[in-house]
């Protein structure tokens, strides 16, 4: 499996990065992210939105498991954490094929449900100012996403 590693040492940064690949997806993508609490999960989606042009301002969906904001390409937000050891299909997989863009938090506890071709990114703590990115892509897809990305 191919990994890619970004060093980021500000959250201007980690929203830069993030809002260069958000203009590299396509509608249907799904993007897995990983990372302990305030590792900067949600600072990472927020430049997703921002690379989409929504201006909305993004929240953490924690209790509502999923929100959508419209965009040049819709964002479909989740936070499954709430979901862990659900073996009931609440129809994730609608947004999963649908015509956004699909990032999730947590995917670790819907595993089953996620599409086999996806981007796996883990976000790790490294100090107050500084996370190291890492990019995980799953398909020849994603592979030439994060080529793209890495230029
Ligand atoms: P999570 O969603 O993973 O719990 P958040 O994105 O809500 O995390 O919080 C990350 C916090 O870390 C924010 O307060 C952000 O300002 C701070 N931060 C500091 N440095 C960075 C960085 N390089 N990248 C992302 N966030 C950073
Ligand atoms: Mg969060």
């Amino acid at each position: 499996m191919n990994m890619y590693k970004v060093e980021t040492s500000s959250e201007k940064e980690t929203i830069a990065l993030a809002e260069k690949l958000a203009t590299l997806l396509k509608p249907g993508d799904v993007i897995t992210l990983e990372g302990d609490l305030g590792a900067g999960k949600t600072t990472f989606t927020k430049g997703i939105a921002k690379g989409l042009g929504i201006t909305r301002t993004l929240s953490s969906p924690t209790f509502t498991i999923i929100k959508e904001y419209e965009g040049r390409v819709p964002l479909y937000h989740m936070d499954v954490y709430r979901l862990e050891g659900t073996e009931e299909d609440i129809g994730l997989e609608e947004y999963f094929h649908g015509n956004g863009i699909s990032v999730v938090e947590w995917a670790q506890f819907i595993e089953d449900f996620l599409p086999e071709n996806k981007l796996n990114i883990t976000i790790k703590y490294k100090d107050e100012m500084s996370r190291v990115i890492i990019f995980e892509p799953i398909g020849d897809y994603f592979n030439q996403v994060i080529t793209e990305l890495m230029q």
